[in-house]
């Protein structure tokens, strides 16, 4: 279908065919602030549109040329405007626009109908909390909704950062009754990302992510979660998506989706249910329910290509709002179409072995983490621990 949108005015391609109220589910539009109209008469939400529809979405609620915006849901003053969604909010119907996106993420993860839900009640949820943003709003979110979900924090070494990271992510657990696993590289495997990223030659952010996914997938399995979750936002994603696509890595992009199931032993799925929302949303989800985070970034992630890919994609969003969503999103709708039956990637995520060392799922015949291990044992004066 073809869906023109104002205020920016530019054109949609939709795949059809469906309804109106799928439709403007599927562009994020708030049904009651808009028009539809298919072939220049105004549709009703039931009404079926073809594949080929030509059709218009209209803005109704005036607001623009300096007044005060007000909430979509209750006509209140608002606090919060995104016009990604052209719509803006109270306190109050922020919190359940964020949340409805975090279900709609859950139960309806790009891929179509056939598509499971990323997890169920009765699953036992790990979410991995760094202290900022994104992963405590998260874990807010999913003990609102009622999952059963216990928290990870993952004691990097870096400074000050790291001990106010680890008190912020302790003291929300405490206020809201909920389980906080913690583990410090130091203490447990005699290395800090600092010392690490020296003892190695790497660079400090990949030491970072190699130790967190190895540790995330450790303490999930040894403590019998189903699934691992973590805070990455439409913008990581989007970011993420960009790197891939500008440097052609066939395979990041292949692994690129919300949902990743667990592909043998000592595995779990891993999910993302944030992927719909920006890093602003999250971060005035903060704000309106009262959450501490560590505003403060990483002292070490000077240079990191991510953040020029974040501020690329903030260039064209600025220009017409939507072009992130629109980016990632699209790219997902089409991941099944694109890799389902792509044998290589397929026949790769399911050649995994025991690691020698830890019994982690490798595809060589000691794991990446357990070799990084090895050379920074191999240089720092360390104590060693045992895993
Ligand atoms: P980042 O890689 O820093 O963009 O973080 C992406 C996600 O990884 C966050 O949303 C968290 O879910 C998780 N994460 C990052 N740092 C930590 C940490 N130190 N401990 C536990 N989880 C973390
Ligand atoms: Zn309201
Ligand atoms: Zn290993």
């Amino acid at each position: 279908m073809r869906v023109r949108l104002r205020n920016p005015d530019r054109t949609e391609q939709v795949p059809g065919p469906s309804t109106v109220a799928e439709l403007l589910d599927h562009l994020d539009v708030v049904p009651h602030t808009v028009l539809v109209l298919h072939a220049g008469e105004l549709v009703t939400a039931d009404r079926h549109l073809p594949d080929d529809a030509e059709v218009e979405v209209r803005p109704v609620m005036s607001g623009g040329a300096g007044a005060a915006p007000r909430c979509v849901v209750c006509r209140a003053p608002a606090v919060i405007e995104e016009p990604r969604h052209r719509a803006a909010w109270c306190p109050s119907h922020f919190g359940d626009h964020v949340q409805a996106q975090v279900r709609k993420a859950i139960d309806h993860p790009p891929g179509g109908e056939r598509t499971a839900r990323m997890f169920s009640y009765a699953d036992r949820l790990l979410v991995a909390v760094s202290g900022g943003k994104d992963s405590l709003a998260l874990w807010d979110v999913l003990l609102d909704l009622g999952y059963r979900v216990d928290g990870l924090y993952v004691g990097l070494g870096i400074g000050g950062y790291s001990s106010r990271s680890q008190a912020i992510c302790e003291r929300f657990a405490e206020a809201r009754g909920a389980r906080l696993h913690v583990v410090d590289l130091a203490s447990t495997y005699g290395y800090t990302t600092p010392s690490g990223a020296t003892a190695t030659g790497r660079s400090t952010c990949g030491v970072c992510g190699l130790s967190k996914r190895y540790v995330f997938n450790q303490v999930a399995v040894a403590h019998g979660y189903d699934v691992m979750v973590t805070g990455h936002n439409l913008d990581d994603e989007a970011a993420t998506l960009l790197g891939n696509v500008v440097r052609w890595q066939d395979d990041f992009l292949a692994r690129q989706q919300p949902v990743l199931p667990a592909t043998g032993g000592n595995q779990v799925r891993k999910v993302k249910p944030l992927y719909r929302l920006s890093e602003r949303e999250m971060a005035a989800y903060c704000v309106v329910r009262g959450i501490d985070y560590v505003v403060e970034e990483c002292p070490l992630v000077d240079g990191n290509t991510g953040q020029e890919l974040k501020a690329a994609l903030d260039l064209l969003e600025a220009g017409a709002p939507g072009t992130k969503a629109q980016f990632l999103f699209g790219f997902l709708d089409r991941h099944a179409a694109w890799f389902a039956a792509d044998e290589g990637h397929a026949a790769a995520a399911v050649d995994l072995r025991a690691c020698a060392r830890c019994g982690m799922p490798t595809t060589t015949e000691v794991c990446a983490f357990c070799r990084q291990r090895e050379r920074i044992a191999a240089v720092l004066p360390i104590v060693e621990v045992s895993a």
